[in-house]
């Protein structure tokens, strides 16, 4: 009887010669490409047999880490984006157990459906980075070569860190981040600078914070005046006192006001060189969008919520903005993730990385970003958690080295759990417990009829 060894061998020089033609291949060649297959398993007979959770808390954020288990003994580790439900996760279980998660985008188009913008995207997404886990130790590749290979060997990070309304307080925190090595650095400037000021706000009076904050900003009447943009423009000059302007420095979080205060601010910070200004308003509103860019000399950047390509190619097409921002937890993972940035490299648009959670999830964002050619720097929330590196194994620390991270060469995703710690930081008990309730999760799922 042949060994499962040599049926695989037979069967990838069959599969070679065929698609290359046999001279191509040396012998030595040959025997390196098998050599490296994962003998533990048979990738064609490979199938799902489990999903199963554990979540992470204050990572910062909340954190479910998924894996999905073999009928080989091999698994795959995924992440559900931060602050979402692992329920998202779980109601995929059915549609995934008995698939060939090597197929990873046909897998991927099955589950597609159940994923939306924002946080609900997070269960398809962790899916999928999981399948690519599985699918690159099946094949004992790393996740960026079966992406096309690499364009970078490390990955840009940029990272802000905690707010001050004191602008000497706050310009010393992201001086220490440039110490630390970080080449690109971005900072909240958000209109609560301004609380207290008389003068710098007009808007419905009573209006609370809590309705504010739940209304899309072209519908709070919230507008900044003369002095409130002096204010905030100030502010951000004492920063870039202390930091130099020779660093990129992006803005994010204003606050919920209206299109023309925008504009005014922006044109405000002109004078500040800022790297880009951070959801202004929400992405769906593109007309609304390429008012302010137009408006502006300083780079626009959205999309952290939204999933699947369309929607960034619509606005990249318009150049709505001018950087485009996924979160490949929600943007519909590695290959959508990656499908993003050559889309919109089409149209001149260059691809931010937003990301807020595990090293799991950090390495799923490497390898896309190592293989997508236009993409610009991969967001770092977790630079003062100390337990962060120690939540995996398998790649070297410390993981973001001087403002970079290294691009793993292992298998899969490159990265295991380390056990011990990823049980210290649990928000519920429970690591990876069995999900039979989920086996049977049923509906008539066809989108057409
Ligand atoms: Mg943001």
């Amino acid at each position: 009887m042949q060994s499962p060894v040599s049926i695989e061998r037979r069967r990838f020089l069959g599969g070679a010669a065929g698609l290359l033609g046999a001279s191509f291949w040396t012998n030595e060649t040959l025997d390196a490409a098998v050599q490296n297959t994962n003998t533990n398993s048979k990738p064609s007979d490979l199938k799902i047999t489990d999903l199963r959770v554990a979540t992470v808390a204050r990572a910062p954020m909340t954190c479910p880490l998924i894996r999905i288990d073999t009928n080989q003994g091999i698994y795959g580790l995924g992440e559900v984006r931060d602050g979402a439900s692992k329920t998202f996760a779980l109601m995929l279980k059915s549609r995934l157990l008995g698939e060939n998660p090597c197929n990873v985008d046909k897998v991927f188009r099955k589950i597609k459906q159940f994923g939306f913008h924002a946080r609900q995207a997070g269960g398809v997404c962790g899916v999928e980075m999981a399948l690519w886990d599985l699918a690159g130790k099946a094949y004992n590749v790393p996740v960026y070569q079966m992406l096309g290979g690499k364009f970078r060997d490390v990955i840009r990070c940029y990272a802000d860190t905690t707010e001050s309304h004191d602008p000497k307080v706050y310009g010393q925190r992201l001086k220490l981040r440039r110490d630390q090595g970080f080449t690109f650095l971005k900072m909240d400037l958000g209109i609560d600078l301004l609380e207290g000021t008389p003068g710098t706000l007009t808007q419905p009076l009573g209006l609370t914070g809590r309705e504010a904050s739940n209304t899309q900003h072209m519908f709070t009447g919230i507008e900044i005046t003369d002095k409130g943009v002096a204010m905030m423009a100030d502010y951000v000059g004492a920063i870039r006192e202390q930091i130099g302007m020779d660093v990129p420095l992006a803005a994010d979080h204003f606050g919920h006001i209206g299109l023309n205060s925008c504009i005014k601010l922006g044109k405000a910070l002109q004078k500040y060189n800022m790297a880009w200004m951070e959801d202004m308003i929400p992405w769906q509103y593109t007309d609304l969008w390429k008012k302010i860019t137009d408006a502006i000399d300083i780079p626009t950047l959205t999309g952290e919520d939204i999933y699947l390509k369309e929607p960034f190619l619509e606005l990249a097409r318009a150049h709505a903005v001018d950087i485009l921002h996924p979160d490949l937890a929600t943007s519909g993972g590695i290959l959508e993730t990656k499908k993003i940035g050559d889309g919109i490299q089409e149209h001149g648009v260059a691809m931010a990385m937003h990301f807020a959670g595990t090293p799991v999830s950090a390495m799923a964002n490497v390898h896309c970003a190592a293989a997508t050619e236009n993409f610009l720097a991969l967001e770092n929330h977790s630079v003062d958690v100390p337990w962060w590196d120690d939540l995996v194994n398998g790649v070297s620390k410390p993981i973001v080295r001087k403002g970079y991270i290294p691009v793993p060469n292992g298998p899969g995703l490159g990265v295991t759990l380390n056990d011990e710690v990823v049980k210290q930081h649990l928000l519920e008990p429970g690591y990876f417990e069995p999900t039979p309730e989920w086996n049977k999760e049923r509906s008539h799922d066809r989108l057409w009829s």
